[in-house]
């Protein structure tokens, strides 16, 4: 590698800083809009086929799991095969789904190979149909999973919980919902999802928009046809907008090209677009595969995106190749006995060809040169979601859609039909918000409620200095309740993995307490404090990478030496992590935990 460099290294890091430094943003994370109140409609569910209407529920049940998503699912199956019967689900949404349930919009698929994102494949028989799954498929699966495990008795959908109280006398949870519901609970499972609530870029005038506008969380089929396979056929007389050329926008802008008069692509920065190669499942390798097959799959393609190494790489796709080559160098040169500087050293080389590479497929691609130069991304490769797609750049050669680079500013002004950008204006009768979903912002208010835990103790207070907690899943001051999801967690690209050893592990000490007949379980203060301090230690390893990078959510928008280190996830990644579970299991006695 080091002896076939065919471009200037100085060069490069001198382009990334440039790039960077144009984008940041003092306001960091401020410079979002919050979806409520005036723009609260941007998130109201265009899918419900038919609205609810039931009394509300005062009744006690043993288990409520809050959020239907894949955490939410996988908590529900792993409860049911260890004998739980009394669970209930509740979700906002009108289905099983979660992000599935939302996310709709035309082209939505999962570029995590179907066969270790889609969980519980060996238990439920179900063969995905492609390498990578389109969206309905996972929705789907989703389904099938709550009717296996007969999660759908006793659902209570289109129902979002406002207020949470744990009642010490009774040692029961309190559940409020917008359905007038106070529910009671001996154990609450929060699966709220990372990337569950949409955000509007503030730009100036965004309110003052008449055309039709919508997330694309939050597709208008109505308005412009079609579904999520594509075919937008009610868009032929219609000038489309779309901010944001983050993973969404990559899946989506293809089909708004071929359905739409004119298409306006409004860029900040551009993604990293590789090589998808999608194809249908050989249903002759399938015959091939042996028991427990998807548990070595999930694991071989986590150790190597983790930076780990193995034999064999199964999956084999553009995530795992982006660390092959890492991997490679980091075992070939430590066998030489070299130092973590020489090999930070390498893995940049190796990052800047990787990302030549990309560059180089827009030349091939891209007809128009100056449209390829913009369509470049001058950062490392994951600074930023990298994205695999095949169409998004031949779009680019259609004659009706345009480019609008704004060389990392953002659309300047909204007006009443038209966006303006590099001071032209473009008028506009459809603008779709591709500008993505909250993050770093507070958990409650991205779950929508605050929740009061012993000693009138409230969540958004406990959690004002940052994230504390033992193992990311349960808090001191907030007895039988369980969190699921990243912060103080384990990361991975595939995001179901996490949330699958997570259900385990909060099943695993529920049939402690149950076992013991305890009535209440809850971290020790010095176990919390210890996590703590173990997260805060691991963050320092990531963040010279992050700080070097152009702004995104991955580093606080650019200002990763601000973000409180308690927020983040298991800084020795999730292979770690999930040892330290099943280390943690294993030593039997629940250490750290107070069981009454
Ligand atoms: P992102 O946050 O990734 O992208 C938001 C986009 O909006 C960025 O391009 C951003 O530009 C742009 N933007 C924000 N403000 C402005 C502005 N004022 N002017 C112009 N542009 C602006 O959201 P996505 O919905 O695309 O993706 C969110 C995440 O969802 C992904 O990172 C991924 O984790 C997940 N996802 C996963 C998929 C999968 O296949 N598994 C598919 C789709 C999404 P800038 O970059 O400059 O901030």
């Amino acid at each position: 590698m080091t002896d076939a460099i065919d471009f200037d290294p100085n060069a490069l890091r001198d382009k990334y800083r440039l790039e960077r430094d144009r984008r940041i943003r003092d306001e960091g994370n401020a410079q979002y809009v919050e979806i409520a109140d005036r723009y609260a409609h941007f998130s109201e569910d265009p899918y419900v086929e038919v609205p609810i209407d039931r009394a509300p529920l005062t009744d006690e049940v043993d288990y409520v799991i809050i959020g239907g998503g894949f955490g939410g699912l996988m908590a529900g199956a792993r409860l049911r095969d260890a004998g739980v019967k009394n669970i209930r689900m509740i979700e906002a949404a009108a289905d099983f789904g979660g992000t599935w349930y939302w996310n709709r919009y035309p082209g939505a698929a999962c570029d995590i190979e179907s066969f270790v994102y889609l969980p519980l494949l060996e238990e439920t028989g179900y063969v995905p149909v492609e390498k990578y799954s389109r969206a309905p498929e996972i929705f789907e699966h989703s389904r099938r999973i709550a009717r296996q495990w007969n999660l759908y008795d006793d659902a209570c959908f289109q129902t979002s919980v406002t207020d949470m109280v744990w009642d010490e006398a009774a040692e029961r949870w309190i559940i409020h919902t917008n359905r007038g519901d106070a529910m009671k609970a001996r154990f609450v499972i929060m699966s709220n999802g990372p990337l569950n609530k949409p955000k509007l870029p503030g730009i100036p005038g965004i309110e003052t928009f008449k055309g039709h506008a919508f997330h694309t969380s939050r597709w208008d089929y109505e308005y412009t046809g079609g579904d999520v396979l594509g075919n937008l056929d009610r868009l032929g007389d219609k000038r489309v907008g779309i901010i944001g050329t983050g993973a969404t926008a990559v899946q989506c802008v293809p089909h708004l090209a071929a359905g739409a008069k004119e298409l306006y692509v409004f860029q900040r920065t551009p993604s990293a677009v590789n090589v998808r190669g999608d194809r249908p499942t050989d249903l002759e390798w399938v015959k091939t595969l042996q028991p427990g097959w998807q548990r070595r799959r999930m694991d071989n393609f986590n150790i190597l995106v983790s930076g780990g190494y193995q034999d064999e790489d199964l999956v084999a796709d553009g995530w795992t190749e982006a660390f092959r080559e890492l991997v490679h160098i980091a075992r070939k040169e430590s066998a030489q006995g070299l130092g973590p500087e020489k090999l930070a050293e390498l893995a940049e080389l190796a990052d800047f060809a990787t990302m030549n590479r990309i560059r180089g497929r827009i030349d091939e691609v891209v007809r128009d040169r100056e449209v390829a130069e913009a369509l470049k991304p001058w950062y490392r490769q994951f600074c930023k979601r990298p994205c695999f797609h095949d169409d998004y750049l031949p779009a680019f050669n259609r004659p009706s859609v345009k480019l609008v680079d704004t060389h990392g500013k953002g659309v300047e002004r909204i007006t009443e039909n038209a966006i303006i950008a590099n001071g032209e204006t473009y008028e506009i009768d459809c603008l779709v918000f591709a500008t993505g979903f909250e993050v770093g912002t507070g958990y409650t208010r991205r779950a929508g409620y605050d929740f009061t835990g012993k000693n009138g103790l409230a969540f958004s207070d406990a959690w004002s200095g940052g994230v504390r907690s033992l193992h990311g899943i349960m808090v001191s001051g907030f007895p039988n309740l369980f969190l699921m999801g990243a912060p103080q967690g384990g990361f991975t690209a595939n995001y179901p993995h996490n949330l699958i050893e997570q259900a385990g592990h909060i099943t695993y000490i529920l049939g402690e307490a149950a076992a013991r007949q305890a009535h209440t379980v809850e971290p020790t203060v010095e176990a919390e404090n210890a996590w703590v301090d173990t997260i805060v230690d691991k963050a320092r390893l990531n963040e010279d990478y992050l700080a070097a990078c152009t702004p995104g959510y991955y580093n606080n928008e650019g200002h990763p030496q601000l973000a409180n280190r308690r927020n983040t996830t298991y800084g020795g990644g999730s292979m770690e992590y999930f040892e330290i579970l099943k280390a943690w299991r294993e030593a039997g006695e629940m250490p750290g935990l107070s069981v009454a």
